[in-house]
């Protein structure tokens, strides 16, 4: 099975001609599926594709990690192009209206940015479920994942809002994807909001395949303490990670202590990075 990965949009460009945006959107072809995970923040996932020559048109489902903004955001964008009847995956809490809130700060709004139905007038479909959907005979959406490490937490400034008032998010949309493929799982993270190591973990339990060859997207390391990130690193050299594309919510600081750790394993997988595995 050739597996071909590109990543349309990150906070960062891989090369001039391309935009960046906070934000995740990944082009999965594999298993004869082309599977657009996550939309980037606005316009810059549908601006990259044509840049770099992708047709959305042939894009078959669209899955989206969670709820928020930066990879939500720009669907509508993407089914402007596409002109297509399509299929979009997601758990139902999406709509749920999500909310960060920073000490002294405000509260602001990061949930989806649209109501449903306009991205059901531009021919999307929603498919909202909360367990697995398997997307092909290879590929699987991770479904809820389970919070297992005792050093993996939720951001606690992420809150849904209900009858007027700010709960902690649980963040049970976070979804992943995890691919089958003879070198062993490709694990393709959103924002991995409920911990990179809760989903591995989830991802070897669901699929029965222990090996994790790659592991590509966001990891939410960008407030973890030392010792998280000790832990982590540990665990992911344990599972003999061989192909380490960290990017978007990682954040730069944690990036780094990977690149070290990994050293040519590690890749920055920024707007334009096209990998085959
Ligand atoms: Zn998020
Ligand atoms: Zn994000």
């Amino acid at each position: 099975m050739s597996i071909q990965i590109t990543t349309l949009s990150e906070n960062t460009a891989s090369r001039m001609g391309l935009l960046a945006e906070w934000g995740i959107s990944i082009l999965i072809e594999a298993d004869n599926h082309k599977i657009l995970f996550d939309t980037g923040q606005s316009f810059s996932a549908a601006y990259n594709a044509i840049a770099l020559g992708i047709d959305l048109s042939q894009i078959d489902k669209i899955v989206f990690s969670h709820g928020h903004t930066d990879h939500t955001g720009g669907l509508l964008h993407i089914l402007k192009i596409m002109k297509t009847q399509v299929e979009v995956i997601a758990h139902p809490d999406i709509w749920a209206a999500k909310y960060v809130k920073r000490p002294e700060r405000r509260e602001e709004y990061i949930g989806v940015p649209f109501p449903k139905e306009a991205a059901e007038s531009l021919g999307a479909s929603f498919r909202l479920s909360k367990e697995p959907v398997w997307l092909s005979e290879n590929i699987v959406t991770s479904g809820e994942v389970p919070m297992l490490t005792e050093y993996e937490k939720i951001d606690s400034i992420l809150y849904v809002k209900e009858q007027g008032e700010l709960k902690p998010d649980p963040l049970w949309d976070d979804q992943a994807i995890f691919i089958k493929s003879e070198k062993g799982l490709i694990i393709i993270l959103g924002c991995a909001h409920r911990g990179i190591i809760n989903t591995l973990r989830h991802a070897q339990k669901l699929t029965g395949v222990e090996p994790i060859y790659a592991v590509i997207g966001g990891t939410h390391l960008m407030a973890a303490s030392s010792g998280r990130m000790d832990l982590t690193i540990a665990e992911l050299l344990s599972f003999g990670v061989q192909r380490l594309g960290a990017c978007h919510c990682t954040g730069l600081p944690a990036a780094t202590i990977l690149a070290q750790a990994f050293g040519e394993n590690f890749f920055f997988n920024n707007a334009g990075t096209r990998i085959n595995l």
